[in-house]
């Protein structure tokens, strides 16, 4: 499907790049759009499945100048709402853009490609399998040899292993456990959200146009609940077959704490950052805009600006630690007593509208949260 590009490969690249999700193919596009030698290594071959509801902001847009349109599975503007799967409340977003629905192959699968369209070259089928600093150089290790590069950008996901390689031992996270099913056939154009079903965490059903992606994820606490039962009886509610779906778990990397993200001629960026939203589990926006802000860094790094590393970890501390601390907040009153929550939150009239303008950029948590934290501490304090 897709023509690699296959050219002269330098002998050292401006940049390598682990991994090809939306973190490594969006900083793979802005390090080749502004001409520099950029190399993704991708241990699976593209299009590779990721398990993920693919629910995406439409703030993306903004971060790139081609069209997303053909990876647009569809748009969502309305929501249900249930406890236990009873109780429903459906609202209208009401937002100016609409949710998107993406499905991961195809949408990493197009950002990749955009990226090799500008001159960024992929090895799929290629794991990083060891990384060493030598010389004022970064040294990966493949099956196919060892590769060389100025910059280091580390994408590879929750599982990857660089952060470790890297020297990030200690990265501030927690890690939080989901399970996905992808069902093909009919669906309405709703997004059904139920919250109690699974003990700390929701289960969600997301629309595409030829099916659905449903799942249930833990997001605080222990994990020891059986998330395929549970996810095979929300599924049965929904008219939707565990049985004839594809099923995956996979952990989450949930933000956690600010943290530095750089270090010597090294950065971490989208899920190896833990930039996840610890209420919502919302990763490919904050993922995208770590890929973007790494490749603004390490080009202003390779034309010698020494403090651009450095600012990239302040950079996301500002722009995304800042909004996840009240994400966090919130998650932490939610799920303690969902019952509540549901009844004093998600059933608010303000509450439906509120959440999507967040999810869809028109709105900060930290404009809209405080109201919402404290209706829920009364709520809660007051039983
Ligand atoms: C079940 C589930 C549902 C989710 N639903 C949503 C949702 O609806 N909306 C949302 O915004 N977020 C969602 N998320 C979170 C989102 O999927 C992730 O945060 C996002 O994919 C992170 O992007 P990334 O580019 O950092 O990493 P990834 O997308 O995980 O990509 C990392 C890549 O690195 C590659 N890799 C790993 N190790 C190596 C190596 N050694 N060498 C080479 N390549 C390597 C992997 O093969 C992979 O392709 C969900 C997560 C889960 C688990």
């Amino acid at each position: 499907m897709f023509l690699w590009h296959t050219g002269l490969m330098p002998a050292t690249f401006d940049c390598i790049i682990i991994g090809a999700g939306p973190a490594g193919g969006t900083a793979a596009y802005h390090l080749a759009k502004g001409g520099r030698s950029v190399l993704v290594l991708e241990k699976a071959q593209l299009p590779r499945v990721k398990p993920c509801g693919g629910g995406v902001s439409p703030e993306i847009a903004g971060w790139f100048d081609f069209d997303l349109s053909p990876v647009i599975n569809t748009r969502v503007s309305r929501v249900r709402y249930t406890y236990r799967g009873r109780d429903p409340v459906e609202a209208d977003m009401g937002t100016i853009e609409p949710l998107w629905m993406v499905r991961r192959d195809a949408f990493d699968a197009f950002l990749m490609q955009q990226a090799v369209a500008r001159g960024a070259a992929l090895r799929e089928g290629c794991a990083a399998l060891g990384a060493h600093f030598r010389d004022g150089r970064w040294i990966v290790d493949t099956a196919e040899g060892p590769l060389q590069c100025r910059f280091l950008v580390a994408a590879d996901g929750a599982k990857g292993p660089m952060a470790k390689w890297l020297g990030f031992t200690h990265r501030k996270y927690r890690v939080a456990g989901a399970i996905e099913a992808e069902s093909r056939g009919k669906s309405t154009n709703l997004v059904h959200l139920d919250f109690g079903t699974v003990i700390n965490g929701y289960a969600w059903a997301f629309p595409k146009t030829d099916g659905w992606s449903f799942g249930v994820g833990i997001f605080r606490g222990k994990q020891n609940q059986d998330l395929r039962k549970i996810l095979a009886e929300y599924g049965l509610r929904l008219g939707l077959e565990l049985a004839e779906c594809s099923v995956e778990a996979h952990p989450v990397l949930l933000w956690d704490g600010h943290q530095d993200l750089h270090t010597h001629q090294a950065l971490l960026a989208g899920e190896a950052a833990c930039v996840v939203d610890p209420f919502t589990a919302e990763g490919i926006r904050p993922s995208i805009f770590t890929g973007m802000k790494a490749a603004e860094a390490v080009d202003a790094a390779l034309a010698g600006e020494f403090s651009a590393l450095p600012r990239y970890s302040e950079i996301i501390k500002r722009e995304v630690g800042s909004e996840m601390i009240w994400a966090r907040r919130l998650a932490e009153l939610f799920y303690r007593a969902p019952g509540t929550a549901y009844r004093l939150g998600v059933k608010h009239p303000a509450a439906a509208p509120h959440m999507a303008r967040i999810l869809v950029g028109e709105a900060r948590y930290s404009e809209l949260a405080e109201r919402a934290i404290k209706r829920l501490v009364q709520g809660v304090v007051g039983g």
